[in-house]
């Protein structure tokens, strides 16, 4: 039943609260088993070190990745920064030219300018109204100085998933690395690093019910390895790549998180998938006009993305924040007034970019809560749009 005394939250793509086993693992890391997982000289370090590992093992086991391959970091944003300024950095001798997209997460978008300040080229390629690049686009795009391709799993604000597989080939055809920012991916659709060819892979905690301020960068060792210079410098952490000491509870709780997605997540998906149409058929009933943003198909499984013709999402949020936790896009951008980089993207305007909601579903999501969502989000838009006509 509904929760009448707080709203339904439906923001699953900002954030994921922590599972309450990711919790429980946790715990003992804190307080009993709290020495340096670096202290190497006492058997307290040597603990806190092999929980490390085994977590090292759970990340690595979800990705096909063998646990060597596997560097933790603070975050998706840092794993992005460490990948694309450690590697153009590292392969400065080879080539000076970088490609990504324009539909991009801020994090990579940013360190590609912080990239191009550094004197570096980038070819921001465009996406289709689908939120997807074209390969021969992408082909074409790549010359002598390309060292690295940056492309997301799977979007953030429409949900659209990239064909890995086919970018990854394509860069590795042609001796680039390929980097892929999968923190929406990860947990809720099948990735394989060896199969989808890829590089570097980053991936957060916060996004698949682990806590926040943890993540990994999955860094490719097998058949060519590949090499980084490190953004952080110190005690040569994490075999050089990151220092700083382990936080190793938020690592335990990573590693148990991404236990937890390998043995349910198709599961999970095949849940959220169902909650996610039923949502868009109800508001496809209830709303008149509306329009699905982003794939129809290759998309994530708790992702709905709508244009509500005439309906300022502001005005949406603002009339049904009560009732649910949404977002008009990105966190990190929610902010500012400005209209979403990804739906402008697309090539619709900015009307539709100002007139569009992003619903994220998740493991608390119910089919009680989709319908009522449905409703109230109906009711607003309908009382808007006569606002607007009178
Ligand atoms: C949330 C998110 C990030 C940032 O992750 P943090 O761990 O919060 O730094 C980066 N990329 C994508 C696609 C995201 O969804």
């Amino acid at each position: 039943m509904l929760d009448a005394s707080r709203p339904v939250y439906m923001d699953y793509h900002a954030t994921t609260p922590v599972d309450e086993r990711v919790v429980r693992a946790m715990l003992p890391y804190f307080t009993d088993v709290f020495a340096n997982a670096a202290s190497v000289d006492h058997e307290a370090g040597a603990q806190a070190n092999a929980a490390v590992e085994a977590a090292r093992d759970h990340v690595a086991r979800l990705l096909g990745a063998r646990s060597d391959e596997i560097v933790f970091t603070s975050g998706a944003t840092e794993a992005d920064n460490l990948a694309i300024l450690g590697a153009t950095e590292k392969l400065a001798d080879k080539g000076n030219h970088v490609i990504t997209t324009v539909a991009e997460h801020k994090a990579v978008l940013d360190a590609c300018k912080h990239l191009e300040r550094l004197g570096k080229r980038v070819t921001y390629l465009p996406v289709d109204a689908y939120g997807r690049v074209n390969l021969d686009e992408l082909r074409e795009a790549i010359t002598n100085e390309t060292v690295l391709i940056s492309i997301m799993a799977a979007n953030n604000e429409i949900g659209t998933v990239a064909p890995l597989a086919e970018i990854g080939a394509i860069a590795r055809e042609r001796g680039v690395l390929f980097h892929t920012d999968a923190t929406q991916a990860v947990g809720y659709i099948d990735i394989d690093v060896v199969k989808q060819h890829i590089d570097l892979l980053s991936l957060s905690a916060h996004k698949f019910y682990g806590p926040k301020g943890v993540g990994a960068l999955y860094v490719r060792k097998r058949g060519k390895r590949v090499r980084l210079a490190p953004q952080l410098h110190g005690g040569g952490h994490e075999r050089g790549m990151r220092s700083g000491t382990l936080n190793v509870p938020g690592i335990v709780g990573l590693g148990a998180a991404a236990d937890i997605a390998r043995k349910e997540r198709e599961a999970l998906a095949a849940r959220l998938r169902h909650l996610r149409d039923r949502l868009w058929h109800a508001l496809q009933a209830a709303v008149p006009g509306v329009e699905l943003n982003g794939h129809p198909t290759e998309r994530l499984p708790h992702n709905l993305s709508v244009f509500i013709p005439g309906v300022e999402s502001r005005s949406l949020l603002v009339q049904t924040k009560r009732d649910v936790a949404l977002s008009t896009g990105s966190a990190c951008t929610t902010a500012s007034v400005e209209p979403s980089h990804v739906l402008l993207a697309l090539g619709f305007g900015e009307n539709r970019a100002h007139q569009s909601v992003r619903f994220g579903l998740g493991r608390g999501t119910t089919e009680a809560e989709v319908d009522f969502v449905a409703a109230r989000v109906a009711d607003a838009a309908a009382r808007l749009r006569q606002l607007v006509a009178s």
